[in-house]
């Protein structure tokens, strides 16, 4: 990201969905026709996903099941609601459940190491385990050899048009008429990544709506450059190749870019990268007077969709670590920065690397101090609350020049990138780069 804001990471995914997101993910799931996506009721299946996240935070993990599972209800077909659910009825001491939901996230496409997940450790001894671990791997094996070619990577702007057309209709018509319209012709046409961005990113259907206009003049001002956005499409395409020739086993999932209503740049789901068009294409054409001082600047500075697309991709590649420190979170994001510079050739956030190397010591004490806690609002994923005067998310700094430090110190480059890429162990990964050391003389 760059920006702080844009990066979707950055805002508001709790890290531990975060994490299991950055797994990999698949293919579409059933049949997005017209007339069954019109049944799907969006607001509830985006209310239930909220209830399920708080409850799970809470440790509340049986209201949690039934919330995902009444967010599937609702008629989503979201791989990782899916999949959230079965985690909780694992925990909640609910199998049988948990088999039920775990099976319909594989069905559609779920993208993870499910050996691997904690919480579905209770399972490993029930009848349908292996089976089920096998048939995931099947799918997993088949989506990976139709998705390794960065050339044949499917990337969706239809979204962005159905946007246009609905907003069209809806500025000559009464604010009361705006919902229906979006519905119609907006959210009731979404392509698969839609749908994942909408019960993760989007409040509601009257939010979005009061959203747009709340903002007439940025959104009017963005048309533009939001509908030449598939003018990147050969530049992430290069960006992809060049991914591939740093680390050979990467893959490709579908990208979507869709328009959202300012709370998320990007994220990446099984389902695919979700990118915020409306926050990506701002350029110098844009307004930003209607935008509070949170909205101006991750739309201001957000200068290179390819350079937001290759950090998103790695986080795509990553793997879930499992570990829940600060250290592993800012060495996640700051992987993903520092190869996601490296194959697009664009550093996105400038701000946040002129205030950090001006400050790189004292930073990297109060650091190191609160690295190996979990506790991480005072680096990552801020939003508007940091100190004044100070950039938010340094984390990402502090992350990136480790795995930086990392890079140069490794003498097989190309086994380094692999081992920033798969991050299994981030102390070590802190203890091979001497990133400390500079500060001990
Ligand atoms: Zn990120």
């Amino acid at each position: 990201m760059y920006t702080p804001a844009w990066l979707a990471c950055k805002m508001e995914i709790p890290v531990h969905m975060h994490c299991r997101m950055l797994a990999m993910a698949l293919v579409v799931c059933g049949p997005f026709s017209a007339s069954s996506l019109a049944t799907v009721d969006l607001d509830a299946a985006r209310k239930s996903v909220v209830e399920g996240e708080k409850a799970v935070e809470e440790k509340r993990f049986a209201d949690s099941a039934h919330a995902y599972a009444a967010a599937m209800d609702a008629g989503i077909q979201c791989p990782d609601i899916a999949y959230s659910a079965a985690e909780a009825f694992s925990r909640a001491g609910d199998p049988k459940s948990a088999f039920k939901y775990l099976s319909m996230a594989i069905d559609l496409g779920f993208h993870g190491d499910l050996s691997g997940d904690a919480d579905l450790q209770p399972l490993h001894s029930e009848p349908f385990w292996k089976e089920l671990v096998q048939r995931h791997e099947r799918r997993e094996k088949a989506y990976r050899a139709a998705h390794r070619n960065p050339d044949k990577v499917h990337i969706s702007t239809s979204d962005v048009s159905n946007f246009w057309h609905a907003y069209d209709l809806s500025v000559t018509r009464p604010a009361a008429e705006w919902q229906d319209i979006f519905r119609q012709e907006y959210f009731n046409k979404r392509s698969p990544g839609l749908e994942d961005y909408f019960v993760t990113k989007i409040r509601s259907e009257a939010d979005f709506v009061r959203t747009l206009q709340r903002l007439p003049k940025f959104y009017a001002s963005i048309r533009d450059d939001s509908l030449a956005l598939v003018g990147n499409v050969p530049e992430i395409k290069r960006t992809f190749r060049h991914l591939k020739t740093l680390y050979p086993q990467a893959i490709f999932p579908d990208v979507y870019f869709v328009v959202g209503e300012l709370t998320s740049g990007g994220t990446s789901t099984s389902t695919g990268l979700l990118l915020g068009s409306e926050m990506i294409s701002a350029g110098p054409r844009t307004s930003v007077d209607e935008l509070g001082a949170w909205e101006k600047s991750a739309v201001g500075l957000s200068s290179s969709v390819p350079g937001v697309v290759a950090h998103e991709i790695l986080h795509f590649e990553q793997l879930p670590s499992g570990d829940n420190r600060l250290l592993a979170a800012a060495l996640t994001e700051g992987a993903a920065d520092f190869m996601g510079a490296m194959i697009s050739g664009k550093s996105l956030d400038d701000t946040l690397r002129t205030y950090g190397d001006s400050h790189e010591a004292e930073l990297w004490r109060s650091f190191s101090q609160e690295m190996n806690g979990t506790k991480l609002s005072h680096w990552l994923y801020q939003g508007d609350q940091h100190p004044p005067g100070v950039p938010a998310d340094l984390g990402y700094y502090v992350g990136r020049k480790i795995c930086e430090a990392y890079y140069q110190r490794a003498k097989d480059k190309k086994r380094a990138i692999r081992e920033l890429v798969e991050m299994r162990d981030a102390t070590k990964i802190l203890q091979g780069s001497g990133y400390a050391e500079r500060f001990s003389r």
